[in-house]
C-alpha cells in the first residue's frame, strides 16, 4: 500500500512549482516550518505571541503545550494563514506564507492538514464524502478522489464505515474521519489542535497511536495539547508557551519542566 512509502507523502501535484524565494537574511529554509521573530496582536489589543522563533524540521513530531491562552491556537492559525502575524515571518516548506498571494492559500492548505478537537465534519455528508470533499472542490476527477479517499480511509482503519454519517459514528471514529480528511491531499504537515480533547482516555490513545504512525510514515506533526499523560509517554519534542512566549523547547520533553 503506497501510504507505507514515504515518497507518497508530500509528493504529488505541487512538486513542479517553485517555492517563493526567501528574502535575503531571513531565517527560513532551515526547517519545514520556521517562525522568525513572530509577534501577534489581535485587533482588540491582546498580544497573543511575542518574539517567537521556532524551527520545525521535516519529519519532526512537536507538542505545543501551555495553559489556556498561551498562544498555541494562534500559532496554528498562523501556519494555515488563517491569521497574519503583526510582525515577523512565517515560512512553510520554504515559502514565506505572510507575503504569499491570497490565490496561493488553498495550495498551502493542501500541504498543511488540520485536525480539530471538535472534528468539524459536515453532518449531512457520509464519511467518504467528508474525506473526498476537498479533492472534489479542487478539481480532481471522481476516480482520483475515490482512490485517494479509499487510501486515506484504509490508513485510519475506517474503510468499513465509509457510507456512515457522522452522527452514526463514535467520537474516535469521527476523529479518524477528520484525520483521513486532513491526509487525503497527502500534506507534508499535519496540525492537530487538541485532537483528544473530546475523547475518553482509551480512544485518545488509539488516536495518538494513529498520529504516531502517520508521523512515522513521513508527515511532520504539530500537536497542541493539554494531555500530560500522552506528552509524557511519547517523549517527543515539547515547545512550551507561556503568555505568548516560548519558555521551553526540549527534544524529548515532558509536559511540565
Ligand atoms: P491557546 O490556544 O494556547 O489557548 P490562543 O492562541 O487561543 O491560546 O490565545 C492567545 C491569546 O490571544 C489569549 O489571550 C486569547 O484570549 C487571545 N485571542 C485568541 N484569539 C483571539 C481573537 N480572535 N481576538 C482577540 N484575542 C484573541
Amino acid at each position: 500500500m503506497s501510504w507505507a512509502l514515504p515518497p507518497a507523502y508530500g509528493s504529488g501535484e505541487d512538486t513542479n512549482e517553485q517555492p517563493a524565494a526567501l528574502p535575503s537574511g531571513a531565517q527560513g529554509g532551515l526547517g519545514l516550518i520556521t517562525l522568525d521573530d513572530v509577534s501577534k496582536r489581535y485587533p482588540n489589543g491582546t498580544e497573543a505571541l511575542r518574539d517567537v522563533d521556532l524551527d520545525i524540521g521535516d519529519g519532526d513530531f512537536v507538542f505545543l503545550v501551555g495553559s489556556s491562552g498561551a498562544g498555541k491556537s494562534t500559532i496554528i492559525r498562523l501556519l494555515i494563514r488563517e491569521e497574519l502575524p503583526t510582525t515577523g515571518h512565517v515560512f512553510v516548506d520554504g515559502q514565506d506564507i505572510v507575503r504569499m498571494r491570497r490565490s496561493q492559500v488553498p495550495r498551502l492548505r493542501r500541504r498543511v492538514g488540520v485536525v480539530f478537537q471538535d472534528f468539524k465534519l459536515l453532518p449531512r455528508r457520509t464519511v467518504a464524502e467528508n474525506v473526498a470533499f476537498a479533492l472534489l472542490v479542487t478539481g480532481h476527477s471522481d476516480e482520483e478522489a475515490r482512490e485517494e479517499t479509499d487510501r486515506a480511509l484504509m490508513l485510519v482503519g475506517l474503510a468499513p464505515r465509509r457510507d456512515h454519517f457522522p452522527d452514526q459514528l463514535s467520537g474516535g471514529e469521527q476523529q479518524r474521519t477528520a484525520i483521513a480528511r486532513a491526509l487525503v491531499s497527502r500534506p507534508k504537515i499535519l496540525i492537530a489542535d487538541e485532537p483528544t480533547g473530546n475523547l475518553d482516555p482509551v480512544t485518545s490513545w488509539e488516536i495518538i497511536k494513529l498520529l504516531v504512525r502517520v508521523n512515522e510514515l513521513g508527515t511532520t506533526m504539530v500537536m497542541a495539547t493539554h494531555n500530560a499523560e500522552i506528552v509524557n509517554a511519547l517523549r517527543r519534542r515539547v515547545v512550551h508557551l507561556d503568555h505568548g512566549t516560548v519558555v521551553r523547547d526540549e527534544r524529548q520533553g515532558l509536559y511540565a519542566a
